[in-house]
This record gives structure tokens, sequence and C-alpha cells, in this order.
């Protein structure tokens, strides 16, 4: 039986295990995907242990693990490279592991799966995270008219759009953020999992906003998608379809097969 696993600490909480026992079913595969909690200073024995057993093929890695994935790799997709993080690993043939980014195709997948066009359109970025850095190239590659990447602790932000380095994209200070009049506002701060809003956010920001989207997600909507939806952005999403298309992009990496998301999506809603 084909062996997948994913890293992380804590890692109790995870639902990969469901989403990709689901995704198996879906495609006629029969797996195993065990969660595995790792010790903080045992990453590269666990993961080593883990691809030893010949049945291994794959693995996700979450946090805080990623940028240690990314290092360990033989080598990384241009996604992985450009958030200089890794969130899933695969053993190729000759037993070399090969590292991949998939969490901003994910995103781009979920938003396109909501009928979100991203041509032309300016995007508030809020965060500048791992989840910010795998976000911001794919997002690039659907033609947005700019991106500009808000964070409380502006040098880090500085230091992402420096590296990525392109031409729409740029930092913004909280004084101008009221004047960018973005269509699409993502929030990929961690503020929603402590119940809060990121520092910074204003009712302006949503005056002309399509969409406020959070990456993250719980049983119900996040603080920032009601204060979205109270100061006028028309449309709130949470992230977990992009949790569950990051993970299809990750099995299809392992299986070379699509799974169908939808359902999952809408089995993790009802259940989780
Ligand atoms: P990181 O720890 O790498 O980054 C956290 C970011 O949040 C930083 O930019 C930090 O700012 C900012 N932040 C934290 N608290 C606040 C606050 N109160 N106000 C403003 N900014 C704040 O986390 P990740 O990037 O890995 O994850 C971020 C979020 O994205 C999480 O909610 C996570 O669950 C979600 N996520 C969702 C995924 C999905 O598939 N749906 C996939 C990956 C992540 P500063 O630099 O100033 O500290």
């Amino acid at each position: 039986m084909k062996k997948f696993a994913v890293f992380g600490n804590p890692i109790a909480h995870s639902v990969s295990p469901t989403i990709h026992q689901m995704f198996a079913k879906n495609c006629g595969e029969t797996i195993s995907y065990e969660k595995v909690l790792v010790p903080l200073d045992d990453f590269e024995q666990a993961l080593s242990s883990f691809f030893s057993d010949p049945m291994a093929m794959g693995c996700n890695v979450t946090v805080p693990f990623k940028q240690q994935a990314f290092e360990l790799a033989s080598d990384n997709s241009s996604a992985a490279r450009a958030a200089q993080a890794v969130n899933t690993l695969f053993k190729d043939g000759s037993g070399d592991i090969h590292g991949y980014n998939t969490d901003g195709m994910g995103l781009v997948r979920d938003l396109i799966a909501h009928g979100t066009e991203l041509k032309d359109k300016r995007i508030l970025l809020i965060g500048a995270g791992g989840a910010a850095r795998g976000a911001i190239m794919p997002l690039i590659d659907e033609s947005p008219a700019s991106i500009a990447v808000f964070n409380r602790t502006r040098s880090k932000a500085q230091e992402m759009v420096d590296t990525l380095s392109h031409d729409r994209l740029a930092v913004i200070d909280k004084h101008n953020l009221n004047d960018f009049a973005a269509d699409i506002v993502i929030n990929s701060t961690s503020a929603s999992l402590s119940n809060t809003l990121p520092d910074g956010v204003s009712p302006q920001l949503f005056t002309h906003c399509e969409l406020a989207y959070d990456m993250a997600y719980g049983k119900s909507r996040t603080v920032f998608m009601g204060y979205a939806q109270q100061h006028g952005a028309r449309k709130q999403l949470d992230g977990l379809g992009m949790l569950v298309e990051q993970a299809a992009a990750a099995f299809t990496i392992w299986t070379d097969k699509s799974p169908d998301t939808a359902p999952v999506i809408q089995f993790l809603r009802d259940n989780v």
C-alpha cells in the first residue's frame, strides 16, 4: 500500500488524513496516511525514517517545518523556491526527495472555483509570513493589476517584496492603505487564529472590495469575514477551500491523479 503522512508540531488538529483518504477513494487508490507529531529538533531524522520505507511515496509538511523541508529536499519547484518553504515532498523512483509548495496554487484554485476574476484586479495582501510568501507568485501568474502587501512588521513585507521582485508587487504603508481601493483583500495573517482582526485593518479597506478572503478557517466565520461584510465587502470566503485545493495539488504530484475537491470541501464544512 502506498504510504503518505503529514509532519508537524502540533499536528492533532490536522484534517489532512481525512482529505487524502477521500481523494484516494475518489481516484481508486488504496493508501495509508498518518499524522506524525515531530519533536521540534527531530524533523530530519523523522523524515529520513519515514522515507526509508519503500512504500513511502510522499508527505505533507506543516508548521514549523516548512523551511527545513525546503532545505532538505534534493531540489525544489519554482513555487517552493519563491516561498522558500515546502509543504509537499515526493520521493521519486531513484529515492530523491523533491520539494513543492502547493499553498499558493490552492489559494488561486479556490478563488477561481468561486468565480473570482483576478486579471487586472487590485489585490491587497495583508501579512508577510509563509502563507503570503507562497501566495504571491501564483497570484501574479493570474495577471492582477497590482498586489500591495501590508504587514504589521513593515520590514518583513519589504524583505519579501524585494526577494520576489516584480513590477506589480509593492509594499504599502499603513497611512496609504485607505487610498488603495482594493478589489480583493486577502488576509494571510494568523490574527484569525486568536479571533482578532489584523492590526491596521479599517472599514475603508472594504469600500470597493468585491471579495474579502481569509486564509484561516474554522467552524464559524472568522472575525475578519464578519468585519469585511459589515463594512461593504460584497463576498467573503474562508481558507477551507484553499486547504483542500492545496492538498489536491499534492495528491496529483504523488499519484498523477486529479481528485474531485468539491465533495471533500462540503464534507469538511459539515463535519469538522
Ligand atoms: P506565519 O507565522 O508565517 O505569519 C504570520 C503573519 O501574521 C505575519 O505576517 C504576522 O505579522 C501576522 N500577524 C499575526 N498576528 C497579527 C495581528 N494581530 N495583526 C496583524 N498581523 C498579524 O504564519 P503563516 O503565514 O504560515 O499562516 C498565516 C495564516 O494562514 C494562518 O491563519 C494559517 O492558518 C493560514 N494558512 C492557511 C492555509 C490554508 O490552506 N487555508 C495554508 C497556510 C496557512 P508580523 O510579521 O508582524 O509578525
